[in-house]
């Protein structure tokens, strides 16, 4: 069910209609329905029901502290990728007990920091990096819960700039280093070998994939058991993709059917293989949690026809919703208030010095300068990757719930866009 309706011909966020946000707050602003957060998050716990399993959110699809205490109050882990989300979480009251540690670059002041929180494991990607982390530890007493990332060397068939587990990206370590990697890890007196994990990509329309790796990780878990080296959870990743809306888009998998076929596969294994001895199954879900959860909201600055393509410029541009100019992501744009007027073809474009900066193209739209428009499934990889290029300052950000609008981010302004620079004496 979305929580972005029409409701005659105005569209709504929940019960508010879209209208009174842009007058109350300004555009252009990101607006996140509550009930579609706490709803995904529901499609991954209610079919981890019973189970020993933990969703930790991969806050860096959006890392808005309302998002995350949303996501706290509900028993979410999160899955960080620098010392900054690990201070999101906290300030956010979550517990980094739950959290996951993943990246390839791990600083020696980021891992001080995980560790004097006592997180629940690093998620290590290389020889080098288990090192630092082992004499980090060691000089603060401390023991580190460590998982492999492992590259199962699968191919997501995704987007090659969000696929993450092919031999020739730079994550994890390769599946044929995986045992040798773990005996070394084994050896080194403060880490204790947790569990393994992997990430295969992102916007996976199909589990297949993921149900390819997870043997792939099997295979390995039995290797090490037959070694001694006996593992307390697996990490399956994110991944699942959300619908876009683009006409002969593939659906994608429900998140429920994801899970129970991966937790099907688990059960099997356990009953045939692992002696039935239980192991925790851990998720890094972003997109699929909050990808839906959100929309930009913009308005119309110009309408200009060119010699070629109709522009519809709107205050909304690549600084704000990347995905477009990176991956040529396509992105739903859709009117506020509905029109039965004859349509035009436009490019949606933005105010900023480059080609680049485009949001949608060949449009079918009924636009005038002042409209209102809203780019559909913003909530991932929208505001997390804004950036004050032009020195714009970045959007507002506002949580629906039911018919009342809560402001979670103030919109920036240019002064305190250069409030950290300063002139040579
Ligand atoms: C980005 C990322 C995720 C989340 O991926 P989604 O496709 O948004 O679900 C999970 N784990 C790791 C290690 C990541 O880098």
């Amino acid at each position: 069910m979305s929580h972005f309706t029409y409701q005659d011909g105005v569209l709504h966020a929940e019960g508010v209609a879209l209208g009174a946000i842009a007058e109350q707050f300004g555009t252009p602003t990101y607006v996140y329905s509550k009930a579609a957060l706490l709803a995904n998050y529901a499609s991954y716990a209610d079919a981890c029901a019973g189970r020993d399993a933990l969703v930790c959110y991969a806050m860096k699809a959006n890392s808005n502290l309302a998002i995350l205490d949303l996501l706290a109050r509900q028993g979410a882990g999160f899955d960080i990728v620098s010392g900054g989300e690990l201070l999101r979480v906290i300030a956010a009251g979550g517990d980094p007990r739950k959290v996951i540690f993943s990246g390839v670059g791990k600083s020696v002041a980021e891992m001080r920091l995980a560790l004097s929180h006592d997180i629940l494991c690093f998620n290590v990607e290389s020889i080098p990096e288990l090192h630092r982390l082992n004499d980090v530890a060691g000089a603060m007493g401390k023991t580190a819960r460590v998982s492999l990332r492992v590259n199962p060397n699968v191919d997501a068939k995704t987007h090659p700039y969000i696929a993450t587990g092919l031999k020739a990206n730079k994550f994890g370590v390769a599946f044929d280093d995986a045992l040798a990697t773990y005996r070394a890890a084994a050896k080194l007196p403060h880490l204790e070998v947790a569990g393994i994990d992997c990430h295969i990509g992102s916007q996976l329309l199909d589990d297949a994939p993921l149900l390819e790796a997870l043997d792939r990780l099997i295979e390995l878990i039995d290797a090490l058991g037959d070694e001694g080296i006996v593992l307390h959870h697996l990490d399956i990743g994110g991944g699942i993709g959300i619908s876009y809306g683009e006409a002969g888009e593939a659906a994608p998998v429900p998140v429920g059917d994801y899970l129970g076929r991966l937790f099907q596969r688990i059960d099997a294994w356990r009953a045939r293989r692992h002696g039935g001895k239980p192991i925790k199954v851990i998720f890094e879900p972003g997109r699929s949690i909050v990808g839906d959860t959100g929309v930009l909201l913009t308005k119309v600055e110009f309408i200009k026809h060119g010699e070629e393509k109709n522009f519809c410029v709107v205050d909304a541009a690549m600084n704000d919703m990347a995905r477009p100019a990176l991956y040529q992501a396509w992105m739903d744009m859709q009117p506020v208030v509905q029109s039965a007027a004859d349509k035009l073809s436009y490019d949606v474009v933005g105010p900023i010095c480059e080609s680049g900066d485009w949001l949608a193209r060949d449009r079918a739209l009924t636009v005038e300068a002042g409209d209102l428009l809203v780019m559909l499934q913003a909530g991932a990889y929208g505001m997390t990757m804004a950036s004050n290029y032009n020195t714009r300052g970045r959007a507002a950000e506002v949580i629906v719930d039911g018919g009342a609008s809560h402001l979670v981010r103030q919109r920036e302004n240019p002064a305190d866009l250069f409030a950290l620079e300063a002139v040579l004496k």
